[in-house]
């Protein structure tokens, strides 16, 4: 079954008199390891489109399979459970909290789904280790550089494990240069660990590289190439 399997999702916005109908029907299936770049233009969709498939909002119709398990319609209790334990984010701005180190922020996810904190400052170590930031275990968030951040960004959200990862506009905020280093090491982390990922993005370098293209158009998801 897919990990990832969107329904007949329909998200509608009303601003003011209008309704904005974003999605009216949506049908994405991800497949487990599988790479999907998220291709549309601003104000498209792509964020709402993440929202739903992370059960960070409930669709207005249709449904949110993950794993082959129906969402809608259950507890926030479990689905917020599901998303803990499935579901890894990484937005446009990398959303640290500014206090904690580097190693701290990578830990704290962890703590919160229970792990003892020996185990999660050793995974922790790990994950940021292998995404180049050895030497940067200790760093506070204003101590890193743009691309540094999301490396940690990325680590924090593949801290629990999960098998969905959802990144929104992830190298958004940096330059050329800083977003390839970026990517590559996401990419070698997705692969690394069989990550089923959706990736928002606008640079066509990195779409490229993904297993397949999507847009939304008429509020549908729609293949490209
Ligand atoms: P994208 O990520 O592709 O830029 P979004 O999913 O953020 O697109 O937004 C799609 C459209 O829906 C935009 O026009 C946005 O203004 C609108 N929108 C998003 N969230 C809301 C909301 N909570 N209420 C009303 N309109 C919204
Ligand atoms: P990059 O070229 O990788 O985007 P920068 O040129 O911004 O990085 O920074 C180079 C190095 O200096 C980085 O490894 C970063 O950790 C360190 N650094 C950047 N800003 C600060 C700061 N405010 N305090 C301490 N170290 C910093």
């Amino acid at each position: 079954v897919p990990i990832l399997f969107m329904h007949q999702v329909e998200r509608h916005y009303s601003q003011g008199e209008a309704t904005l109908d974003i999605l009216r029907g949506a049908e994405l299936a991800l497949w487990p390891g599988q790479s999907v770049a998220l291709v549309a233009p601003s104000g498209a969709g792509k964020s709402t489109l993440l929202h739903l498939a992370g059960l960070l909002e409930h669709p207005d119709h249709g449904d949110v399979y993950i794993g082959g398990k129906a969402t809608a319609n259950l507890p926030d209790a479990e689905r917020t459970r599901i998303r803990r334990v499935e579901i890894g984010f990484v937005y446009q701005s990398h959303h640290l909290l500014p206090e904690f180190t580097a190693l701290e922020n990578v830990v704290l996810p962890q703590l919160i789904r229970g792990l003892g904190r020996a185990e999660a400052k050793k995974r922790a170590a790990e994950l940021l280790g292998y995404l180049g930031l050895k030497a940067r275990l200790n760093h506070r968030p204003a101590e890193l550089s743009g691309g540094e951040q999301q490396r940690v960004a990325i680590a924090r959200a593949v801290a629990n494990a999960p098998r969905i990862l959802l990144a929104d506009e992830p190298t958004g905020n940096l330059d050329v240069k800083t977003a390839e280093h970026v990517f590559a090491a996401f990419n070698q982390l997705v692969s690394a660990s069989g990550l089923a990922t959706i990736i928002a993005t606008h640079n066509m370098d990195i779409a490229a590289r993904m297993d397949r293209r999507v847009t939304i158009r008429d509020g549908l998801v729609v293949e490209l190439d």
